[in-house]
């Protein structure tokens, strides 16, 4: 077998028992493939061992591979930074963006969003470790913001998504997944059909699992070390 063959079945592996652990169906948490640095011959390879999902952070990076792959069927979720002018890009390219964390950002893609293909799917992403550097809107932020993304036609809000401060400690990143999911909990409560909580990576995948993850952003641990972020 190939390298990424190999840890595609390792990483399906311990999303297996993270989810055993969590006494949750494995089906219940969907396998993103960071590709982002990557060349489009990966990303085949990844495919023709079943992978469809593909994380991609860099608009103009990620362009060149979706019309190289345009021939596969594959489902391509940003995650990145989103600047201004790279919000056409995202609405005609992608299926998903994970990293919506301002009104005027959702409107702009809104508005590219061509009227052809169906709503893109959105998570808003919430800074859940209260780093200043980090991106996502603060806890408690989230609730405008879903609302101004539900008013807008051409997208469609799935749930939410984080990025915590990496660390060791087990006990630490599960209380920053749980953080994020009783968010979750809470914009459910006040009404929105939301079915989606995008957290945990190479390094931390079984607690976001353990604490209701159902969308896991796996690199790392599938295609190996990147040279650069
Ligand atoms: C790079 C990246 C990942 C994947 O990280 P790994 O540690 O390589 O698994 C996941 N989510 C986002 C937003 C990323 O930028």
């Amino acid at each position: 077998m190939t390298t990424i063959a190999t840890n595609l079945q390792a990483v399906h592996d311990r999303i297996r028992r993270a989810a055993q652990s969590a006494g949750r169906p494995p089906s219940a948490i969907a396998l993103v493939a960071v590709s982002k640095t990557w060349p489009a011959e990966k990303i085949a390879e990844a495919h023709a061992c079943g992978q469809n999902a593909f994380g991609e952070n860099y608009v103009q990076e990620a362009m060149g591979k979706i019309t190289r792959l345009a021939h596969l069927p594959l489902e391509w979720h940003f995650i990145g930074p989103i600047q201004s002018n790279k919000t056409r890009g995202i609405a005609e390219h992608f299926q998903w963006v994970h990293s919506v964390e301002r009104e005027k950002i959702a409107i702009r893609i809104n508005d590219a969003r061509p009227a052809r293909l169906p709503p893109l799917n959105v998570c808003i992403q919430v800074n859940v470790s209260g780093q200043a550097s980090k991106s996502g809107v603060a806890p408690g932020d989230e609730l405008a913001l879903a609302r101004a993304i539900t008013a807008l036609p051409q997208l469609r809000l799935r749930g939410l998504m984080a990025i915590p401060e990496p660390t060791p400690d087990a006990g630490v990143q599960r209380r920053r997944f749980a953080r994020l999911r009783e968010l979750k909990d809470g914009l459910v409560a006040a009404g929105f059909a939301l079915d989606t909580l995008s957290m945990g990576m190479s390094d931390d995948l079984e607690a976001a699992i353990l604490e209701g993850a159902t969308m896991v952003r796996v690199g790392t641990a599938i295609f190996g070390r990147r040279q650069k972020q």
